[in-house]
């Protein structure tokens, strides 16, 4: 249960760097990692013909980030405080302190179920195989 835990945690970040590699500069506001439905929450709302089309392109491109087998590494952020943070590859750090799989292959498949507008916010539920 803990390694699926991973990989849905580790997924919820990826969607966040395939959105920001999409052009999306989307802030995060909610997150729910567990097995029964996960989902990532933004700020902000969208059209439903972008949120069809954006099913898609999001799904390609959160698995090409699967697909490129990057290392997952946990680094310490010094401006003011440490704080511990995610880091993919040489991407943007993500504050987080949670656990993740050690390598994006890990993760297997990312199946992005549905993206809806929820109470003001862009919800991305989604699944890993
Ligand atoms: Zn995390």
């Amino acid at each position: 249960m803990r390694n699926l835990h991973n990989k849905n945690h580790t997924a919820g970040h990826l969607i966040d760097y395939a959105l920001h590699n999409l052009g999306y500069k989307l802030i995060s506001s909610k997150a729910y990692h567990f097995p029964q439905g996960p989902y990532v929450e933004y700020q902000g709302t969208l059209e439903q013909a972008e949120r069809e089309q954006l099913q898609t392109k999001l799904e390609k491109a959160v698995n090409d980030l699967v697909e490129q087998a990057l290392p997952v590494k946990i680094t310490l952020i010094d401006n003011d405080s440490k704080k511990r943070a995610m880091i993919v590859n040489d991407f943007q750090p993500i504050l987080c302190g949670g656990t993740h799989v050690l390598n994006t292959k890990d993760i297997g498949h990312i199946t992005i179920r549905k993206i809806k507008n929820e109470k003001g916010n862009l919800r991305v539920s989604y699944a890993v195989v």
